[in-house]
């Protein structure tokens, strides 16, 4: 049971976020259900529990009874302790905020903002999945959600490089690209850094890494925990004007584009002095240039669009400018690039513990959608969804392969 001073800071935060472009879409829903079959989770349990417009639920009741123009007609009720509880998993385990629900809904309400405005009221409260939270909280304490502390990124790439006899400049002065990194590649998935290292290297882009600001996934957006967001952003804003750096590359994390690309500037209240491009799209337009020669990759393959790079960012079009002549046998999905079906683990549903189940009940939805290809491989662009996607692959014991796009690149690069 919740105190009332829990209550009433969640309270508070509700009425604080429902201005601007967020108090239509509590008035909107005309309860038509068009939604639930566009969510991963209700099409993977069938569960009217988990149809996206019950999500609004404890936000709009709150809405209503304080701010809506119709408050007079009591409507709303006052935020109790129970509604908090009972909500908690579908506002955390289960939302990716993939923005599916929303490509479909008639009066275009934005599921997904809500969610991420509603996991704030949570922060508030004093509650949320206690493994997300630590990982914000690691943000703050160690530089990362995984504990890449400046010292480790240091350490980790030197080891790298000589292991892999590449160059992988850090602080580099005059460097025009600052590459960040994905702690869940760095700690996980490491032949990506040096995959990134090696297309940059060979196309001969003045790029470096940085000490300062290294860190791109963004577990304070996905906590609730803003001032750990704004947290993880300024480390990077600053360290690119160090440098003076012209464009910041965002290495393969879907959410980490997003927050950077397209919310940045309003979460620290100013212009970003750099473009920031995702490493796909990054890629593509030197693949434009002629500066990326590839050797064609013959194996049957089909691509997974990160929800946050293809149906949030808008930027599903450069990984088939990459795959597009290289991958000779390339199958794409049904449906696809801004329609694909999410991996089940974005939104920081990754980093729950409690929803691994859920997690792995979605991952079938994927599973039909590669087997129906025919290929026997699936790349992908986040490392966010390809921990998900492995963890789920082991747990079905599933006899398909999953690589990233920067590491089939970079593995058939001509010398
Ligand atoms: S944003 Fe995605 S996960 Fe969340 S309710 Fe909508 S479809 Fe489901
Ligand atoms: S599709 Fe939109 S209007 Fe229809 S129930 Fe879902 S959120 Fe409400």
């Amino acid at each position: 049971m919740l105190t009332n001073e829990q209550l009433q800071s969640a309270a508070d935060k509700f009425m604080a976020l429902t201005g601007g472009n967020l108090a239509p879409y509590l008035e909107a829903c005309v309860h038509c259900g068009q939604c639930a079959e566009a969510c991963h989770f209700y099409e993977a349990t069938n569960d009217p529990r988990y149809t996206p417009a019950y999500k609004l639920f404890p936000i709009a009741k709150a809405w209503k009874r304080n701010k809506s123009p119709l408050n007079w007609l009591g409507l709303g009720r006052k935020i109790r302790s129970e509604d908090l509880e009972d909500w908690e998993d579908l506002i955390f385990d289960s939302c990716t905020m993939c923005g599916r629900c929303s490509a479909v809904c008639p009066m275009g309400i934005d599921i997904s903002s809500i969610v991420a405005v509603t996991r704030q009221a949570y922060v508030a409260a004093g509650l949320g999945p206690k493994d997300l939270m630590q990982a914000a909280e690691n943000v703050r304490e160690h530089g990362s959600p995984l504990g890449l502390t400046s010292d480790k990124l240091v350490d980790r790439l030197e080891w790298l490089e000589d292991e892999n006899d590449i160059e992988l400049p850090l602080d580099k002065e005059g460097a025009e690209v600052l590459l960040t990194v994905s702690s869940i590649e760095m700690m996980k998935y490491p032949d990506s850094i040096v995959a990134m290292g090696k297309l940059l290297n060979h196309a001969k882009v003045n790029w470096t890494f940085s000490s300062k600001g290294y860190e791109a996934t963004n577990f304070g957006f996905l906590s609730g925990k803003i001032d750990l967001a704004k947290l993880g952003l300024s480390r990077i804003v600053e360290a690119a004007e160090e440098l003076g750096i012209k464009t910041v590359v965002i290495p393969e994390c879907g959410h980490a584009y997003g927050v950077m690309r397209w919310s940045g500037a309003n979460f620290l209240g100013r212009e970003l002095p750099f473009d920031v491009l995702h490493i796909t799209e990054f890629l593509a337009d030197l693949k434009r240039a002629d500066k990326l020669k590839l050797k064609p990759y013959k194996r049957p393959i089909t691509y997974h669009d990160p929800c946050q790079v293809s149906r949030r960012g808008g930027a599903a079009e450069a990984a088939r400018v990459l795959l597009d002549g290289f991958a000779e046998d390339f199958r794409e999905m049904t449906p696809t690039a801004n329609f694909n079906w999410c991996c089940g683990g974005g939104g920081g549903v990754q980093a729950m513990a409690s929803a691994a189940d859920l997690r792995h009940k979605v991952f079938k939805i994927k599973m039909d959608q590669v087997e129906a290809t025919g290929a026997d491989t699936m790349v992908s662009s986040c490392a966010n969804c390809r921990l998900t996607m492995d963890e789920s692959i082991a747990h079905w014991k599933w006899d398909h392969g999953l690589n990233s796009l920067v590491e089939i690149m970079a593995d058939n690069l001509v010398e």
